[in-house]
C-alpha cells in the first residue's frame, strides 16, 4: 500500500549554533542526526524530528555562517507548519513571546487555528492546533512539556504561479486530493496521513520568483515506502508529465530522487527505509557526528573545520 505525505523539509539557515538552539531548545524538537552536507562535507546537515525521526516529522537544515537572506517568491515553499495539541495554543503563544520570537496573532484558516511565526533566519513557520494530536507521540526533552510538544508536520504552503499543474502531480504521483479552497489557496490532502498530510497551493501569478538564501526552504520531500514504489512514481513523472527526475541518490537514511515540479518548487521522493537508526542507537540519535563511509577517512579534517555547535 502506498504511504503518502511529506517525508521531510530541507531549508537553508544562518549560523549552525543558532539554528540548533532554536529548533532543539525553543521549539523542543529532537536533533535526530548530526551529519554533513554530502555534497560539501565541510558544512553541517542537521536533522530535527520526533523521538524516532519518523517520516513526516523531519525538518533538516544546511546552516552556513555567511549566507545572504533569501527572498520569498514564486516557486518556493512559503510556510512550513507543525501540528500541536489544541490545548497547547496558549502555551505556545506565551513561549514565543518569552523567547522574543517574531509571530502573528492566531488566525483561522480552513477552520483551523494557525499561529504563524519566524525562525531566527526569517523562515516562515506555523503551529496549527489539531484536536486529537495530543494522543500522537512526542519528544520529551524537558524544554517543552510533552502535552504541548510539536507532533511533526501539519503541512506546507507552496507559492506557485498556478495551482493546477502542481495539484496534478500531487494527485497523480503522491496520492493527494483537493479537499477545500479558501482565499486563493487550494488545500490538498493525503488521505489517512496524520503527519505532513497537507499541501496548500497559493496561486500567486506575476509575483517575483524566489531567491534562495537563509530562511528559504530548499526542497520538500514526499514519502515512498520503498525503492519499488519510488520507481513507480518516477515512471509516472516521466510518462505522464514528461519530467526528468534525477538518478536515485543514497542519502544514508533514505534514498532520494529529485525533480522540479511545474510550479518551480524542488521536490524529492524519499524512501521510508532505512531510517535514522541505521548508524546510531535509537536512544542516542543525534549525539555523534555521523559521516557517510566515503568521508570517514577525512573525519579529523572535517571535524576541524565544522563550525562549533555549542
Ligand atoms: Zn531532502
Amino acid at each position: 500500500m502506498q504511504i503518502n505525505g511529506i517525508h521531510h523539509v530541507t531549508a537553508i539557515a544562518g549560523p549552525a549554533r543558532r539554528n540548533l538552539d532554536f529548533y532543539s531548545r525553543v521549539l523542543g524538537l529532537r536533533l535526530v542526526k548530526k551529519t554533513v552536507n554530502f555534497d560539501d562535507p565541510t558544512t553541517w546537515h542537521l536533522y530535527f524530528g520526533d523521538a524516532e525521526g519518523n517520516p513526516g516529522t523531519i525538518l533538516t537544515f544546511f546552516p552556513w555562517d555567511h549566507v545572504a537572506p533569501g527572498r520569498l517568491g514564486v516557486g518556493e515553499t512559503e510556510v512550513t507548519a507543525f501540528r500541536i495539541p489544541a490545548a497547547a495554543l496558549g502555551y505556545w503563544t506565551h513561549r514565543l513571546v518569552a523567547h522574543g520570537v517574531v509571530h502573528d496573532v492566531p488566525q483561522k484558516r480552513f477552520g483551523e487555528t494557525v499561529l504563524a511565526f519566524r525562525d531566527p533566519d526569517g523562515m516562515r513557520l506555523a503551529l496549527v492546533a489539531v484536536p486529537g494530536s495530543e494522543d500522537e507521540p512526542a519528544w520529551d526533552n524537558g524544554e517543552v512539556p510533552v502535552e504541548a510538544a510539536i507532533r511533526g508536520f501539519h503541512g506546507v504552503t507552496l507559492l506557485v504561479d498556478k495551482a493546477e499543474p502542481t495539484a496534478a502531480i500531487l494527485a497523480d504521483v503522491f496520492g493527494f486530493a483537493e479537499i477545500a479552497r479558501e482565499g486563493g489557496v487550494v488545500r490538498m490532502q493525503a488521505a489517512g496521513t496524520a503527519h505532513g498530510g497537507i499541501v496548500d497551493l497559493r496561486a500567486a501569478g506575476g509575483f517575483l520568483p524566489a531567491r534562495m538564501g537563509a530562511g528559504s526552504v530548499h526542497h520538500v520531500a514526499f514519502r515512498a515506502a520503498d525503492d519499488a514504489e519510488q520507481a513507480r512514481m518516477v515512471k509516472t513523472l516521466v510518462e505522464k508529465f514528461g519530467l526528468r527526475p534525477t538518478e536515485q541518490r543514497d542519502r544514508n537514511y533514505f534514498r532520494s530522487v529529485y525533480f522540479r515540479e511545474p510550479g518551480g518548487v524542488l521536490f524529492e521522493i524519499a524512501t521510508d527505509a532505512p531510517g535514522f537508526a541505521i548508524d546510531e542507537a535509537p536512544e542516542s540519535l543525534g549525539s555523534a557526528l555521523k559521516l557517510p563511509a566515503r568521508y570517514e577517512k577525512r573525519r579529523g579534517e572535517i571535524e576541524a573545520v565544522l563550525p562549533a555547535l555549542a
